[in-house]
């Protein structure tokens, strides 16, 4: 990305947050991420964008800046950059070396991990603080996961391991173009997914709490939250509307080229603008028809409130596509965490209550309007 393209997108990143109706409802902080490829690479561009919104005195928000990276890359000199800046970190980083290093390999062939320890050692030694508070992991699952292996990585207490930040998935668990090259073991997953599902309820129903920050909570956790939040807001799934994608505009990402899309995750068919003409309200209300027109026959489908299907999950070539097996690895998904979060609130009423600051957000939502 060019330094024009960077500066016109973040002007205009504050001219929508200052006058449209989407972006101003977040007006008391902004998040402006450096994501993918691997940001740490431009790193002259990275740190006159950091300078450039640093200067830009806003009073009526704050700007929290952060980056995704694979780490892989960061002299000494970078590293004070981020620390003195407090830049926050989402490092990939999938679980110890043998689980990591299988799919996170550099273009010699070798695995990543040994050099992303050595960062995140540098960002520990020169702040602990900063490290404790701005650095976290980001694990991405797979069909080969070992799970086990990762949760006792996570828990061992090593001071260079940051935090678990977010626990995803390749894009579809089951038939990933990832798995062409590297084949789904469904039983071993699956084993070892229920395994800690009964260890996460053993440890609630005891009363030992699982955190924000442990992987145990984000596998687990997260997702029961983010479903019993949806529920509370809009009702029981099967009274609620079909699904309905995110608001276009409500975020921005920024391709290389100043092109404007709905989020980071989707690909490049569906602009919704651009840095020199600005957010195209006619673009976002064309993608959500799109998404609506492809959906299927949602109406006698019990998982219609609370469907995950969102425009990036399900984009392809130009177009949104669901099939039924799609469909049903969905469903099966969401019983799952229907059950486990009935489960638990059944045992332990209170279960969901753990001081965590996504539980008071919870919380918000089961107050009457
Ligand atoms: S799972 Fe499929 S049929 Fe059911 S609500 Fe989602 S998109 Fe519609």
């Amino acid at each position: 990305m060019s330094w024009d393209i960077a500066r016109k997108a973040i002007d205009l990143f504050f001219a929508l947050n200052d006058t449209s109706p989407f972006l101003g409802l977040h007006k008391r902080k902004l998040d402006i991420v450096f994501f993918g490829g691997e940001p740490l690479i431009e790193r002259d561009l990275f740190r006159k964008v950091v300078t450039y919104v640093s200067s830009t005195k806003r009073s009526n928000y704050r700007i929290d800046l952060s980056a995704t990276t694979n780490l892989t890359l960061l002299p000494i000199s970078l590293a004070r950059f981020l620390v003195e800046n407090n830049i926050g970190l989402d490092v990939s980083l999938d679980g110890p070396m043998q689980v990591h290093d299988l799919y996170r390999r550099d273009s010699a062939d070798h695995g990543s991990f040994d050099t992303v320890y050595v960062n995140l050692a540098l960002l520990q030694q020169l702040s602990p603080q900063y490290f404790a508070t701005r650095v976290r992991a980001i694990v991405t699952l797979n069909g080969n996961s070992d799970l086990i292996a990762i949760r006792d990585f996570f828990e061992a207490g090593d001071p260079c391991i940051p935090q678990v930040g977010f626990v995803g998935t390749v894009r579809d668990l089951r038939d990933s173009s990832f798995h062409r090259h590297y084949p789904f073991q469904p039983e071993r997953y699956g084993e070892q997914y229920f395994e800690l599902l009964a260890d996460y309820h053993r440890r609630k129903r005891s009363g030992v709490p699982v955190v924000r920050g442990e992987f145990l909570y984000h596998l687990m956790e997260d997702p029961i939250i983010a479903l019993y939040k949806r529920m509370m807001r809009y009702g029981a799934p099967e009274a609620s509307a079909r699904p309905e994608g995110c608001t276009p505009g409500r975020r921005l990402a920024v391709s290389t080229s100043g092109e404007f899309h709905v989020c980071e995750r989707i690909n490049e068919d569906f602009p919704i603008g651009d840095v020199d003409h600005g957010l195209d309200l006619d673009r976002c209300q064309q993608v959500q028809q799109k998404f609506a027109t492809a959906l299927p026959d949602c109406s006698h489908c019990w998982a219609r409130g609370i469907c995950q299907f969102c425009f990036a999950s399900t984009c392809q070539y130009g177009e949104f596509a669901f099939t039924d097996r799609k469909c049903a690895g969905m469903r099966e998904g969401l019983s799952v965490q229907l059950r486990s979060l009935y489960t638990l609130l059944e045992a332990v009423p209170d279960g969901l209550a753990c001081g965590d600051p996504l539980i008071d957000r919870y919380r918000l939502v089961q107050e009457p309007t």
